[in-house]
């Protein structure tokens, strides 16, 4: 089995699912005793926020290339970057190390190409559901065109996201918030929900809607388990 990076804290209550996830996943492969080979760096969020709010992604771009070196060092075989807003830096991460950073959007991009699906609704912070390296990244490579909420209902997700879900403060209020969202998506023609940040599958369950979701956390720890576990 290979060691699975992680460059996580953002935020640390998405980063935990991970560390759970990746561990789950190797024991229902490999069985008995046996867990996942971890490396983690976990950053201070408040300083990646500080960051995303003045709209320096390439002080962030740094910060996060040198602590990738750092899980590189410790001996990772490869990474995965525990956010999607943050493969906004993913270029610079990648140029820093010589293993292979595992883009977050491509684990959920295979998935909805398979399933033949082409219009998506897409949830995330602001910064991911309006600028281009996340669904640039899924129509180039995958053919799927995202839909994502009007601005005012943009503003509801972005919100929930940073001042509940990565304090972890899960409410209904917020739930149903977001179940209306997935709606007015499905309303608009998107055949399933991308769950484009990592916190939002501890507010969403598939039981909470009438889509399919496609959870990038589930997505992104599966392909850090193909990578580890290809050769056992
Ligand atoms: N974890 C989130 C994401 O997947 C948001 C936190 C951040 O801005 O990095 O985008």
């Amino acid at each position: 089995m290979k060691t699975i990076g992680v460059l996580g804290g953002m935020s640390w209550e998405s980063t935990e699912s991970y560390y759970r996830l990746l561990n789950e996943g190797v024991r229902e492969r490999l069985g008995g005793h046996h867990s996942a080979r971890i490396v983690m760096i976990s950053v201070d969020f408040a300083e990646i926020e500080a960051l995303q709010r003045a709209g320096d992604w390439v002080a962030a771009g740094r910060q996060l290339a040198e602590a990738a070196r750092r899980v590189e060092a410790a001996g990772a075989d490869c990474l995965l970057l525990a956010t999607n807003t943050m493969h906004r830096v993913a270029p610079a991460i990648s140029a820093a190390i010589d293993i292979p950073l595992l883009h977050i959007a491509d684990g959920t991009g295979e998935r909805l190409m398979a399933a033949g699906i082409e219009r998506v609704g897409l949830l995330g912070t602001r910064f991911t559901m309006e600028q281009d390296f996340y669904r640039g990244r899924l129509a180039e490579r995958y053919g799927v065109t995202c839909l994502v909420p009007d601005a005012p209902k943009r503003d509801q997700v972005h919100r929930i996201i940073f001042e509940e879900l990565v304090q972890g403060v899960i409410s209904d209020v917020s739930r149903q918030n977001y179940r209306s969202i997935v709606a007015s998506l499905e309303a608009d023609g998107a055949q399933a929900i991308i769950l484009g940040c990592t916190e939002i599958s501890l507010l969403l369950r598939p039981k909470d809607c009438d889509l399919p979701l496609y959870d990038t956390t589930a997505l992104h720890v599966a392909m850090g388990l193909e990578y580890a576990l290809r050769s056992v």
